[in-house]
């Protein structure tokens, strides 16, 4: 089959469209899914770069989210059936641990992810475990499933399982264009949440406010912390949402209120952030962290997309063979949602 594959560590001029051999299932439980569609993921960029301690036998197939249709499953699979339509949860956990057991999958030490440790979705087959696919209904577009799961599943995650998101809360998220902040709007949204979103292009907080985003702040020029507090009757925000690290730490901790909630599921500007303990119990705030999420959040959220209560905002659509056109659109951070690739039947 045909797949766009890394031989080595470096920029898209690396990415290669390859043959390589199409899976079939391995265990009793596996489900081999034809993709129509996949979806890039920030991930995607650090895994074409090389992340330290991780090695690949090449060449290696990337991509976490996809869709398609059930090609083939093993003798014990019974949820799925071949020519069922699906997307696919890219978090793949051993099922047998203390955190699987208790229903805790994404806190599973052996935790691994479809184009980071496994062979991903950019390419026209994929295996995985029965526990990690669910069907969609035909309303949904190739596109807007492939482009669901990942960001939807963490934005979920972040917002509902841990932060606990109440009505007329106020939500602070960073970067509004980026496929998980802008699932973290759509899901504040619905939670009856008030939103402040921040970018450091007007375009992008002008489609956010389309969006339903109650408040825009452009953060390469104006004191988020100060607009966050004007905004609020001098509060602060309820609760904060984090991607970047050490460009924006400082910055979030100031933004918010008192038994606020920083819930953080990235350090895309680097990882090293300071606290003032002081303020953090003083003020009874909690730092949050959070990645991917379990097999019920999963559920739950993708529950709400079948029934077309959640959508995804898709940037740019290009066949598979010219991925590498949207690994450097990506790279550009000039998308405003996600970028996906199309598989041909
Ligand atoms: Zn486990």
């Amino acid at each position: 089959m045909l797949a766009v594959t890394i031989r080595a560590y470096g920029g898209p001029e690396q990415l290669r469209f390859d043959e390589v051999p199409r899976p079939a299932p391995e265990g009793p439980g596996d489900v081999v899914v034809a993709l129509r569609a996949a979806a890039l993921n920030h991930l995607d960029l650090f895994v074409l770069r090389g992340l330290p301690g991780l090695t690949h036998t090449f060449p290696h197939v990337l991509g976490a989210d996809g869709a398609g249709v059930v090609e083939a499953v093993g003798s014990a699979v019974r949820r799925v059936r071949p020519g069922d339509r699906v997307l696919i949860n890219p978090g793949v956990s051993c099922a047998a641990c203390e955190y699987c057991l208790r229903g805790e999958e994404s806190l599973c030490p052996t935790y691994r992810l479809l184009g980071e440790h496994l062979p991903g979705t950019f390419a026209e087959a994929v295996r995985v475990p029965e526990v990690n696919v669910q069907p969609v209904p035909a309303s949904v577009t190739w596109a807007e499933a492939a482009a669901f799961p990942l960001v939807f599943l963490t934005a979920w995650r972040m917002l509902v399982t841990r932060a606990a998101v109440r009505r007329g809360e106020t939500v602070l998220i960073w970067g509004i264009g980026g496929g998980v902040a802008l699932a973290a709007l759509t899901i504040a949204r619905r939670l009856g949440a008030r939103v402040i979103v921040t970018s450091s292009r007007d375009a992008k907080l002008e489609r956010a406010r389309a969006l339903g985003a109650d408040l825009c702040i452009n953060h390469a020029v104006a004191d988020v912390p100060a607009e966050v507090r004007r905004a609020t009757d001098r509060r602060g925000a309820d609760v904060v949402v984090e991607t970047a690290g050490e460009a924006t730490w400082e910055r979030s901790l100031k933004s918010l209120a008192r038994g606020g909630r920083l819930v953080t599921c990235g350090a895309t500007t680097g990882p090293r952030i300071e606290a003032d303990v002081r303020r953090l119990f003083w003020r009874h705030q909690t730092i949050m962290g959070s990645t991917m999420g379990s097999a019920r959040d999963f559920a739950q959220v993708t529950r709400l997309f079948g029934r077309g209560a959640l959508r995804p905002v898709v940037d740019t659509i290009v066949p598979l063979r010219e991925a590498r056109r949207a690994f450097e659109r990506m790279e550009s951070g000039e998308q405003f949602g996600k970028l996906v690739l199309e598989i041909a039947a």
